[in-house]
């Protein structure tokens, strides 16, 4: 389960903006999530609970903010919704696609005590 690895990380940059702003509790976590990273929501949710255990975090709500795919179409040369990453473009059904949205997987936001 690569969420757990993920939520690892997560929680370091979160210890380390602990020390760099001199915060001791988080309250909440803002994770945004792309419909085309390859991460399971619910599983975040899982995975952070059992990596923040016993840690600054630990007591933290987990807000997932979903972020839904989208690419630019070369042949239509427009941007269209994109529900997955091998999917084609729902306009023309070719597969010049670049993803512009919906493949990230970052801490949007912090509020901490
Ligand atoms: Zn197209």
């Amino acid at each position: 389960m690569h969420e757990m690895a993920l939520c690892e990380s997560m929680i370091e940059i979160i210890e380390r903006e602990a020390r760099d702003q001199h915060f001791a509790r988080v309250r909440a976590v803002w994770v945004e999530i792309g419909a085309l990273s390859h991460v399971e929501p619910e599983a975040m949710r899982f995975c952070f609970s059992a990596v923040a255990h016993g840690g600054i975090a630990a007591d933290a709500r987990f807000e997932i903010v979903s972020v839904s795919g989208a690419a630019w179409c070369m042949s239509c040369s427009k941007t269209v919704p994109l529900a997955q990453r091998s999917a084609p473009c729902p306009d023309c059904g070719g597969y010049q696609l670049q993803v512009t949205a919906g493949d990230e997987l970052r801490i949007k936001e912090l509020e901490v005590d």
